[in-house]
């Protein structure tokens, strides 16, 4: 025989495609995965199998071992179907961790999610009059309720509320931003690049460190839209600094009939100092000082869902509702339902750190995550049946609130400090990661921190589940 007839005769012994899909039915795997992918995994391993016996000169037997291939295409798809988008634990302590998701949601808001996304909904559909309506005033009233606002309406996040604010009210003219506040937050964020995105001409006004009230004034002409004002959320500005109250700016609108807004990025509807965190204006000071609309994020210190939130000025609001840009930018309506649920948390301020994890998280007190890190280190001995090579320890840490807000603030509590004996913290790290269930953490000198401020009570024993697995694969060698 010819090299080329050997090859093609060996070649042949390849089992067709056809049967490997009656022999995948035969092994239960049809119809447990979706069709398609079994035959693009089945081909894409015939593919190799093929290579292998051309290049390598190999026999069918070699490349093509039954009961390996179905080993290895079951737990190939297996992971394919598995959720790629999936809970974590996140012990790293940072409560609005922007890459995590953000805020946990309340229950009460994960169930009225769950009601609306299961069936039909009067999302636009007015139940007094069978007429059609507005997506919005399902949380309008609340959020002027809360804000005292006359006007409310939600988008799909804060930078999209910030594009639509200058889309509809400036497009082609100009807005006035103080050169302090040109502001890049995360991401794709940049306050010049948003001006310039929404049609409208960026006039910066001052000096990076310190903005004067005249800096405005001297700005203004017959083709200025806008006063922006924008939180700097993710950076402070110390020393030398300046920027005009918004009293001032307010002021210097009025006289000139020129709407002010101001980016408020987290935005709070509670006085945070009650708690011992810094007092940034609530979100009614805001409004009460006179600014024409305010934008801010659900999913911020609000704690809800990923929204863009504008409060304000009845004539201002439904422009922005009538522009075509919101069509694009429209919040979904399992977001509504959320945002709904979390907004009537804010209703009854008694109970309503209970409620909202993120503010629960935000304003646990040292003492009790000192305890909290004791009972995670006892559940944690417990699971892992006091195992001496684990050190555990608890120790003073500091959190921080993440997401751009209170960027200065060091959260002060207490967290579980953990060695696993001659192992290297990144290497464990990297594996708590790599979990079905990933736990997420930071490693401080050599230590695996443990940061109970943002790990609920009820998923303790995963963690203690996940450092037992470390313990198991770093034993000794027996046999
Ligand atoms: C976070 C933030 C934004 C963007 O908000 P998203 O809801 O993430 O889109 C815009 N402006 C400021 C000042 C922010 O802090």
């Amino acid at each position: 025989m010819t090299e080329n007839s050997d090859l093609q005769s060996r070649l042949a012994h390849l089992p067709a495609v056809d049967e490997l899909l009656h022999e995948a039915e035969r092994r239960g795997l049809l119809p447990r995965f979706p069709r398609g992918l079994l035959l693009d995994e089945l081909r894409s391993r015939l593919a190799v199998a093929r290579e292998r016996m051309v290049k390598e000169n190999l026999g069918v037997a070699e490349v093509w071992r039954q009961t390996e291939v179905w080993v290895a295409v079951a737990s190939a798809l297996t992971e394919f179907m598995a959720p790629a988008l999936k809970p974590v634990i996140n012990a790293t302590g940072v409560v609005i961790h922007t890459n995590l998701g953000r805020s946990p949601l309340p229950e009460c808001a994960v169930a009225q999610i769950a009601a609306v996304a299961r069936g039909y909904s009067n999302l636009e559909y007015d139940l007094n009059s069978g007429r059609r309506s507005l997506r919005y005033v399902n949380v309008e009233g609340l959020l002027c309720r809360l804000s005292g606002a006359e006007a409310a309406m939600v988008v799909n996040n804060n930078a999209g509320a910030v594009l639509l604010v200058l889309a509809a009210l400036a497009a082609g003219r100009e807005v006035v931003v103080s050169r302090g506040e040109l502001v890049e937050i995360g991401g794709a964020f940049r306050i010049p690049e948003v001006v310039v995105q929404g049609g409208a001409i960026l006039r910066e006004v001052g000096a990076t460190n310190r903005t004067h009230l005249r800096d405005y004034e001297a700005a203004l002409n017959e083709n200025t839209a806008l006063l922006l004002k924008v939180h700097t959320s993710n950076y402070r500005l110390l020393g030398f600094t300046g920027q005009p109250t918004i009293q001032e700016l307010v002021g210097l609108g009025r006289q000139h009939d020129i709407p002010v807004v101001e980016d408020l990025g987290s935005g709070n509807l509670i006085d945070l100092k009650a708690y011992g965190l810094p007092g940034e204006p609530t979100l009614a000071e805001v409004m009460k000082s006179g600014v024409d609309l305010a934008t801010f994020s659900g999913d911020k210190l609000l704690g809800g869902p990923q929204a863009g939130i504008v409060v304000g000025r009845r004539k201002l609001v439904e422009k922005l509702k009538k522009h075509p840009l919101n069509r694009a930018l429209r919040i979904d309506k399992m977001t509504l339902a959320g945002l709904e649920a979390v907004l009537k948390c804010y209703l009854e301020p008694a109970t309503l750190r209970e409620q909202v994890p993120t503010l629960r998280m935000l304003t646990d007190s040292p003492i009790q995550l000192k305890k909290k890190s004791q009972r995670l280190k006892r559940v944690v001995r417990r699971v892992c049946e006091n195992d001496a090579r684990l050190r555990l320890e608890v120790r003073a840490s500091t959190s921080r609130a993440g997401g751009g807000a209170l960027p200065m603030v060091d959260l002060p509590g207490f967290s579980l400090f953990c060695q696993l004996s001659g192992k290297n913290p990144l290497s464990l790290e990297k594996y708590l990661r790599a979990r079905t269930l990933p736990v997420i953490t930071r490693i401080v000198d050599d230590w695996l921190v443990f940061d109970p401020r943002t790990i609920d009570e009820s998923e303790f024993p995963e963690v203690g589940r996940a450092l037992q697995e470390l313990l198991l694969l770093s034993g000794e060698t027996v046999v």
